[in-house]
């Protein structure tokens, strides 16, 4: 894959994968929250997908400012705040990218955790999406630096879908989940599941 590949076409997978999925991700909120994310998500990931076709991107970099733009703009409360400024740091270190390689994209999912902890002000184990954006980058970190952009996506789609498993036996301390504490037990973090969600979305959509 390169830099200026099809991203209208791999958010259209996205975009349809989190839909799929929205009464599932607000049941998982609604358990610790306030039962908005899937309708948060896919608001605004459709919200991104209509300003991605009516002014398609020439770069890939573009693509994903574009959608932390927007995400911002459209999802309110926490997740729109965190993830849009996520996307946003991605495309800044995607812009130099010539190739997209597994290298790129750790460092792509480095710059969006380096956002979400300095505004959130969560940590790995607290029961948030960062528990699995952080595993996925270290599965990427660990792989061929110029593996292919989609080796990288499968294994970080993996070990984010591990993560997002493991959230069930953790308590969440940030955020609405905190007010549930232990009875969140059992039930997996719902921002862990959609990230997981993207992360495959996004290696379905670039498989070649
Ligand atoms: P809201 O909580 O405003 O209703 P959403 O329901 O869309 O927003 O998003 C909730 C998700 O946001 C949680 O499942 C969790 O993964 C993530 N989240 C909440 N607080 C934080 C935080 N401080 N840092 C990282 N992620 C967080
Ligand atoms: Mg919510
Ligand atoms: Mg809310």
């Amino acid at each position: 894959m390169t830099a200026t590949c099809d991203f209208v076409r791999i958010w259209e997978h996205v975009s349809s994968q989190i839909e799929a999925h929205r009464d599932t991700l607000n049941d998982l909120d609604r358990k610790a929250g306030d039962g908005d994310h899937g309708e948060n998500l896919s608001r605004g990931y459709r919200a991104a997908l209509v300003s991605l076709q009516d002014r398609p991107p020439e770069q890939l970099a573009d693509g994903l400012a574009r959608v932390g733009s927007v995400v911002t703009d459209e999802v309110a409360g926490t997740s729109g705040f965190l993830l849009g400024s996520a996307f946003r740091e991605t495309a800044r270190v995607l812009t130099t990218a010539e190739t997209l390689t597994a290298d790129a994209v750790g460092a792509a999912l480095s710059a969006a955790i380096d956002a979400i902890e300095r505004r959130g002000k969560a940590r790995l184990g607290d029961k948030t999406m960062l528990d699995a954006l952080i595993p996925a980058r270290d599965a990427i970190a660990s792989l061929d630096p110029a593996a292919s952009a989609h080796v990288a996506l499968q294994a970080g789609a993996k070990a984010a879908r591990e993560g997002a498993i493991a959230t069930a036996n953790l308590i969440a301390t940030k955020g609405r989940a905190s007010y549930v504490g232990e009875r969140g037990l059992g039930s997996q973090d719902a921002g862990a599941v959609s990230t997981a969600l993207t992360l495959e979305a996004l290696a379905a959509a670039t498989r070649n």
